[in-house]
């Protein structure tokens, strides 16, 4: 069943969902600052569509990965290719987009603290010109997703909430909300329009960010993206080598790779004889290092579970891949392991880690969880180990905190707050250790 719907007494059901975007021109390529406010100079930028005579500035705040950046920075493109313009400012503008990620309860919470300080921007004055509407104030993403209806009843002043397989339709959502004084609410978990991706608008002129896939079918018992971004969805390979291409040849020759699990990317379809062929994602990397031009690809973020020889022996053999492998492993403990359905034991995480130094000998990072329920002492001292034992460049470390609708927000969240605190930065320490002896050495 469609989750989208109008909340609103004079907007018809028709309205709500339709794919009005038309087909979209190539815009010229603009600088603007970096993460995490999509912002530029309205003056400065082109207009490629001027014929509707509507041209609304849009601020977008942006929190979370890097792939709620690119979804940012994608959603700029088709404002842009649509003439409205991006501010660096919400007090300047007639949108304001807080594109949110629902992965920690901290960047949740900055979030919603954002979201409930633009009351004042919509009580005051301003308006949409020639438009007598109030501003448009639209949660995007996954918080949208996860928390939906319940945002509108606390915060009245919010009148567009879209999640992550929506983005494609926000323009026109913001001219409905705008004409008609409505609500929308769509949260339909679907395919995004590959135009979403065909813009040149870019944020860095260095590295361009390029999505593979989205959404996760791991189910890691902590982990609220498979319920906000839905399964693995991976895009269709031919599409991705050609937006790489057209950051090539727009002069953008870094690209990093994105997705919440990459290498788990596998596209299938058919080819003679209704045979299927199966897209891997080293077949998809090799395509990629490939193409001429291309200085330097990455790839973020890596599941040890798919992790393989094939894909390290590529890294070793291609001088344009990226000598650094970001591969989370949470906690140094199986029994923790086990209870985060994460589908490796710790042994297997280690013998992946030598492999790579033997094949490849490149950096690494990883991601750390602390104070998950039930961890123990010897848990966390497992944990500690591997850290000692990998030596990785750096490491991002979190405190366990629950997130709504997923298997351990059922659990007991046993560990106290001083204990997470403690161990968070007993391993913050020693990271800090390692990385500047790592440091020392190059
Ligand atoms: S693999 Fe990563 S994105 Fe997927 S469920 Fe686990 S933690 Fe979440």
């Amino acid at each position: 069943m469609s989750k989208h719907k109008d909340i609103n007494n004079n907007a018809s059901r028709d309205d709500i969902g339709s794919n009005a975007l038309g087909p979209l021109t190539q815009n010229a390529s603009a600088q603007m600052p970096s993460h995490p406010n999509i912002g530029l100079n309205a003056a400065t930028q082109p207009l490629t569509r001027s014929a509707s005579g509507w041209h609304p500035k849009v601020f977008i705040k942006t929190f979370g990965c890097q792939m709620n950046s690119r979804d940012s920075e994608a959603l700029s493109g088709l404002f842009v290719d649509r003439g409205y313009r991006i501010v660096e400012k919400a007090d300047d503008a007639d949108v304001i987009l807080v594109n949110t990620c629902s992965v920690r309860a901290h960047a949740e919470n900055r979030a919603i603290s954002f979201l409930g300080s633009l009351k004042s921007i919509q009580n005051s004055k301003f308006k949409i010109k020639n438009c007598q509407s109030p501003k448009v104030i639209g949660l995007i993403g996954c918080m949208a997703r996860n928390l939906g209806e319940e945002i509108y009843k606390k915060m009245p002043h919010v009148n567009l909430i879209c999640g992550p397989g929506c983005l494609d339709k926000i323009p026109d959502y913001i001219k409905k909300v705008s004409e008609k004084g409505s609500r929308i609410i769509d949260l339909e978990d679907r395919d995004r329009n590959e135009e979403l991706y065909s813009l040149s608008f870019k944020v860095d002129s260095d590295r361009a960010g390029v999505v593979i896939s989205t959404g996760c079918s791991n189910y890691c018992s902590y982990c609220v993206v498979p319920y906000v971004r839905g399964n693995l969805r991976p895009r269709n390979h031919q599409n991705i080598v050609d937006e790489v291409k057209n950051n090539i040849k727009a002069g953008v020759g870094k690209i990093t790779l994105l997705g919440q699990n990459v290498n788990d990317y596998h596209y299938q379809f058919k080819i003679q004889n209704s045979k299927l062929k199966i897209i891997t994602f080293v077949d998809l990397l090799k395509m990629i290092s490939d193409l001429e031009g291309l200085k330097e690809v990455d790839f973020i973020s890596s599941n040890p579970r798919n992790s393989s020889v094939e894909l390290f022996k590529l890294m070793a053999e291609r001088s344009n891949i990226k000598k650094h492998l970001h591969i989370p492993f949470q906690s140094g403990s199986d029994r923790v392991l086990k209870s985060m359905n994460r589908g490796y034991a710790i042994a297997d995480y280690l013998d992946t880690i030598k492999k790579y130094k033997e094949i490849v000998g490149g950096s690494l990072s990883a991601d750390i969880i602390v104070g998950f329920p039930n961890e123990e002492e010897d848990d966390f001292l497992a944990t500690k180990s591997v850290v000692e034992k990998v030596e990785f460049k750096y490491a991002y470390i979190f405190k366990y905190s629950p997130r709504l609708g997923t298997a351990a927000a059922n659990m007991v969240d046993s560990v106290s707050t001083e204990y997470k605190e403690k161990r968070h930065k007993e391993l913050l320490d020693l990271q800090k250790q390692i990385s500047r002896k790592l440091q020392k050495k190059c």
